[in-house]
């Protein structure tokens, strides 16, 4: 996909493991600033995730619908590596609280030394989503604790099914 003419295009890359109301704050947001966006799942086979890398693409697809301005797709290997073969002119990360602030940096001063065409830019989300992580709803839903709150339908249904077929 990449830019045609004058659009701008960013990537959001993640484990999305699962995607969280927290991430869609984040995509809408990156959406006001940017025309095209890429959501791409990091299939990191060492990273030991509840959801396939499959399953977290069309989970975000599922919680997303259907919207032109937005490519879901995974990845394997470096963000920089992948942003610089999409050509995008940014990538995108969420901050939530000072904790996530020293990874990111490193991250983000990292990736552009790799990747100096896309500088990585910083979104907060709305207050009422800066506790919430994808680690904290899976902890949640492991003990069927309510979660319609925290995801959208679609993943609150896969996440039942999830822990329901684990318990088996
Ligand atoms: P990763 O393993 O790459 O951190 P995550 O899916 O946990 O993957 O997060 C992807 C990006 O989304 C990160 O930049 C993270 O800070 C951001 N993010 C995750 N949850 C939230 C949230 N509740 N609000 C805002 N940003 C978030």
């Amino acid at each position: 996909m990449a830019n045609k003419g004058n659009t701008k295009t960013a990537l959001y890359p993640g484990s999305f493991d699962p995607i969280t109301k927290g991430h869609i704050d984040i995509i809408k947001r990156a959406l006001d600033i940017f025309d095209n966006l890429i959501i791409a799942v990091a299939a990191n086979p060492a990273k030991d995730t509840l959801f396939s890398s499959s399953e977290r693409v069309k989970l975000i697809r599922g919680a997303l619908g259907d919207d032109e301005r937005i490519t879901v797709t995974h990845f394997t290997g470096l963000t920089s590596t992948f942003a610089q073969k999409s050509g995008v002119n940014a990538i995108i990360r969420g901050l939530r609280m000072v904790s996530d602030f020293e990874y990111e940096f490193q991250m983000a001063l990292m990736n552009r030394k790799l990747v100096p065409e896309a500088d990585t830019v910083f979104l907060m989300p709305s207050e009422q989503y800066t506790y919430l992580s994808s680690s904290l709803v899976k902890d949640i839903s492991r003990y069927q604790g309510k979660i319609e709150c925290f995801v959208p339908p679609n993943v609150a249904e896969a996440l039942r099914k999830k822990f329901k077929s684990k318990k088996r």
